[in-house]
């Protein structure tokens, strides 16, 4: 029996996006990465394909706070799940209101279609996360990972399936697309991109020397080292593109409009069918990615 399991959460409609993974152990299932509130059917469906109710699930881990991976903890907190959070994420979970108020300025009238409800994780349900902390839960142990760059605060789960090393990569392994693994999709998010400190993350899971990882976007890689190469090279090649721009004067706008061509050019070089081409690259967000960028080398750079 795989102790893995994925459940594709469909958002938006659109498979491989988002997966919410079970790990099935000794005493019950284990799920790492909720899924926004907005897949919360789905997430049940999949829960039931498995055998599962949301309410079996006795523990919930998040590599971040973001909506995309954690925005249905309060919900499965409300079936009595225990939620295991990086430390300085813990409260966001606790309160959500600054993420919900922050993420509306940003997707307005889209914030309830694309996240959902965010509710509170009650406090008693949240236990808080530390770099190589070791938990041990359902029979499966489970070592944290600080993984910053994507986000400043960013787990990955480390574990051993029948002597197969596993890591649960949330965002710091970036994204990962099945049919063409050599396009690396990025998020670069403002305000707490940061390529040095991300790049040294890379580092640390390339010298782990997993087996197989599991980024939350999405499925399994089963050649960490070709991907986790792919994933540095592409940290630079999209960073040095944004300062080259920046350099030359070009202002944000223009650097999107230039950013989102060479986007779809790489997609396409590197094999993306051009029908997964509005998810992986529009949908990317070149704006936000930009906007990430541009904050990283001025702040740098004053
Ligand atoms: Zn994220």
């Amino acid at each position: 029996m795989t102790a893995i399991h994925t459940i594709d959460l469909e958002h938006r409609g659109t498979p491989g996006s988002i997966a919410s993974y079970i790990v099935i152990g000794t005493g019950g299932p284990v799920m790492i990465e909720t899924g926004p509130g907005s897949t919360v059917d789905t997430l049940e469906r999949g829960l039931a394909d498995l055998g599962f109710t949301p309410a079996d699930v006795r523990h919930v881990f998040v590599t971040h706070i973001h909506f995309d991976h954690a925005g249905a903890c309060g919900w499965m907190a409300g079936h009595g799940a225990r939620v295991y959070v990086h430390e300085f994420g813990r409260r966001h979970l606790a309160d959500p209101s600054r993420l919900v108020n922050s993420a509306r300025r940003i997707y307005g009238n889209e914030m309830d279609e694309r996240w959902g409800e965010i509710l509170p994780v009650p406090e008693d349900q949240l236990e808080s996360l530390h770099d190589l902390d070791s938990i041990e839960v359902e029979g499966l142990r489970f070592r944290v990972l600080e993984t910053p760059g994507h986000a400043r605060h960013h787990h990955a789960f480390a574990t051993d399936i029948d002597g197969v090393r596993v890591a649960f990569t949330g965002d710091a392994a970036a994204c990962f697309i099945d049919v063409s693994p050599e396009y690396i999709s990025l998020p670069t998010p403002p305000p707490e991109f940061q390529l040095g400190t991300w790049l040294a993350t890379v580092r640390r899971l390339e010298s782990e020397r997993f087996d197989r990882l599991y980024p939350t976007h999405f499925g399994h890689v089963d050649d960490p080292p070709a991907h986790l190469s792919r994933v540095k090279q592409s940290l630079r090649d999209h960073a040095a593109f944004v300062l080259e721009r920046l350099d030359a004067g070009l202002d944000e706008p223009a650097i999107v409009d230039e950013y989102a061509e060479w986007l779809v050019a790489r997609a396409s070089a590197a094999g993306v069918p051009p029908e997964l081409e509005p998810f992986y690259i529009t949908d990317t967000n070149p704006a936000m990615n930009v906007a990430g960028m541009v904050r990283y080398w001025n702040k740098l750079r004053a």
